[in-house]
């Protein structure tokens, strides 16, 4: 198939359509239009095989991720997604994958009302390239930088799944079998946390998706803001699949340092507590206060039951061969 007909057939008559794309995919630029009032958000991020995800996973399960990373950056900026564009190298043209690829593709921009609007194909190793769109309310952008001590410091969801699941994948690893899907679904289909992004604009000092790990991803936070941090462990948010699949120590390794959650992790101000707790209630998100920030910038502090934790592991770097 030509690079024409390739993204015709799968990708242009498979794009969601919104109002505010005046040009897709077809000339040689896509024209949209952004309503008054909005900053416009932009991120990228790129999925390389055997590097962001083993090489069998699905071509539906790496479409919905390569989309949903990019989503998860706009989620932590408290952007609401709008567009994205699809530059993918692939070894040969495929139709089968291209068809898995593609419905995988539609899926979930039909689920986050998100428009392809733009694609670039080329001979390579498989490697897929998400550039996304999204909205903010001007001046609303939501950062790493002004997290103030004092703040209390949350996280979305449970963290650690994801690194359990890809454990779990490679065989290192084996979980009781009631947990397999669950597990595996946190590694190849990460959920992005769109709606509490945007509902945490007025109300978070500070936030930043873990995509490398909780560790990693809050030192970011920590160098912007100037801040330091303490984090209660025995208070981490571990999934009951967690907690049943591996002892007590392992749970935390993975909790702590495991990548790929896309879960939001983010610092309230004493007097918006409330609004934020009510706010994520309604959105039927789970949440938890694992910690708070402190006064000594980049400093982190680890307690377990109020007594000192150290922890000796590292950060999640993307994994090889
Ligand atoms: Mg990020």
């Amino acid at each position: 198939m030509k690079e024409f007909s390739i993204i015709d057939h799968f990708f242009k008559q498979r794009s969601y359509q919104r109002k505010d794309v005046l040009i897709g995919i077809g000339d040689d630029c896509a024209v949209g239009k952004v309503a008054k009032g909005q900053n416009i958000a932009i991120t990228t991020d790129t999925l390389v095989k055997g590097v962001h995800y083993p090489h069998d996973t699905s071509a539906r399960a790496i479409a919905h991720k390569a989309v949903a990373v990019n989503l998860s950056d706009l989620a932590a900026m408290g952007a609401e997604p709008a567009w994205i564009s699809l530059s993918l190298a692939m070894p040969e043209s495929d139709p089968a994958w291209l068809e898995e690829f593609s419905l995988g593709l539609q899926e979930i921009s039909e689920y986050y009302s998100i428009q392809l609007i733009g694609g670039d194909t080329v001979q390579g190793p498989l490697t897929v390239t998400i550039t996304a769109q999204g909205f903010i309310p001007e001046g609303q952008a939501l950062t790493r930088s002004d997290a103030k001590p004092g703040d209390a410091l949350y996280v979305t969801g449970t963290i650690g799944d994801a690194g359990l699941g890809l454990d779990v994948v490679q065989n290192k690893l084996r979980i009781p079998v009631q947990f397999h899907e669950t597990i595996c679904d946190r590694l190849n289909y990460p959920t992005p946390r769109v709606l509490v992004g945007t509902m945490l604009r007025r109300v978070a000092s500070a936030c930043i998706d873990i995509s490398d790990g909780l560790l990693a991803d809050l030192q970011h936070i920590l160098d912007a803001s100037s801040c330091g941090a303490l984090i209660n462990i025995d208070k981490l948010p571990l999934s009951q699949a967690m907690l049943e699949s591996v002892d007590a120590e392992a749970s935390l390794n993975y909790g702590l340092t495991a990548g790929d959650d896309y879960e939001l992790l983010f610092c309230v101000p004493e007097d918006k507590i409330a609004n934020m707790e009510r706010a994520l209630l309604n959105a039927n998100t789970a949440f938890t206060c694992i910690g708070q920030m402190t006064g000594q910038a980049g400093k982190l502090e680890m307690q377990f039951n109020k007594q000192p934790f150290v922890f000796s592991g590292k950060g999640f770097e993307h994994f090889s061969g």
